[in-house]
């Protein structure tokens, strides 16, 4: 049977329904519980977080199932008993994540921790659980230090997910898809192959002209087109927002160009950010009101669609382990 560990339980990956790859109950920084200027009550965040995602399980109805990867990693306010009381009340299989959202947001006790610890730490949270929760991861994070460049720090962190990958089958997913070529050196030395990697924010707009999109082509990554609705036509976008036709435009072309089977799609909304304001009117749903419609109207058939959300995710999200020769 095929198998994906959500919060609650490990299921079969034919229960995932459509899938958002990349989204967040509530990203922060390292710390920010701490600070009082944006402390919620428990019952704050849920009024902010349960209207959204019972709308995401509501528009999901057609696919069956509604499943949700939460892509905040250890240090950025990763809450597990919290995700599985939203799923035990929403319905929205929550899929976990190991690693770190990029080696310049762990603490400084993992900071300097050595590839082998952090390979044992990422292959405990996947096989036998977060914490005392009793939850198993089953994505690792990993991603790129501000300023674009790979860091030391970084490096240690993708090659200790490459590790673990192999061990436990669960794939990795990476804050931005810059400076790739020593992450696929990487994925290359460790014996992992690149379709168990999704090199995300390949669409968002301060990467355009860094990534090398033919390299991770070749390698048989996949591709993140997952900051869908960071548009700049909102009333106060972010720095990395795009305007909307130009990454749709960017995104049709890998569709038409037969490469549906190397991509996924989400939208990087939090329901309830954690230190700061997050960009008003986007949330998940954002693929369903827009994204979707938008695809529609370009002639873009159902069945690509279910191919994006539903079969791509269920065999990335898949726990494959890679045997060691
Ligand atoms: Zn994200």
């Amino acid at each position: 049977m095929t198998r994906v560990n959500t919060v609650l339980g490990t299921i079969s990956a034919s229960e995932l329904g459509f899938v958002a790859i990349h989204e967040h109950i509530g990203y922060g920084m390292p710390g920010c519980e701490l600070d009082s200027k944006w402390w919620k009550t428990p019952e704050q965040r849920y009024e902010e977080t349960v209207p959204k995602l019972r709308q995401f399980h509501e528009n999901t109805k057609p696919w069956g199932a509604a499943t949700f990867v939460e892509a905040t990693g250890i240090c950025n306010g990763r809450d597990i008993d919290y995700y599985k009381s939203l799923s035990d009340k929403t319905g929205v299989h929550i899929v976990a994540s190991t690693g770190f959202v990029g080696g310049d947001t762990a603490l400084p006790f993992f900071e300097r921790a050595s590839v082998e610890y952090l390979t044992d730490q990422f292959v405990h949270e996947i096989s036998v659980g977060i914490g005392g929760t009793g939850a198993k991861a089953g994505i690792i994070k990993v991603g790129v230090s501000r300023g674009f460049k790979m860091k030391e720090l970084d490096l240690r962190i993708y090659r200790a997910a490459a590790r673990a990958s192999r061990i436990t089958g669960a794939p990795i997913f990476t804050h931005l898809a810059v400076d790739s070529a020593p992450a696929l050196n990487i994925f290359a030395e460790e014996g992992l192959p690149c379709h168990r990697v999704l090199f995300g924010h390949a669409d968002d707009g301060v990467s355009q002209g860094l990534i090398n999109e033919k390299a991770l082509l070749d390698a048989g990554a996949r591709i993140g087109f997952d900051t869908f609705g960071y548009d700049l036509e909102l009333p106060d976008p972010p720095f990395w927002g795009r305007h909307r036709q130009e990454r749709l435009h960017h995104f049709l072309r890998f569709l038409k160009s037969g490469l549906t089977k190397q991509v996924l799609a989400s939208a990087d909304a939090n329901c309830s950010p954690l230190g700061w304001p997050g960009v008003k009117g986007h949330t998940v749903n954002y693929l369903f009101e827009q994204l979707i419609p938008d695809l529609q109207a370009e002639d873009i058939d159902d069945s690509v669609i279910d191919q994006l959300f539903v079969h791509n995710a269920a065999e990335f999200l898949t726990l494959t382990p890679i045997p060691q020769h």
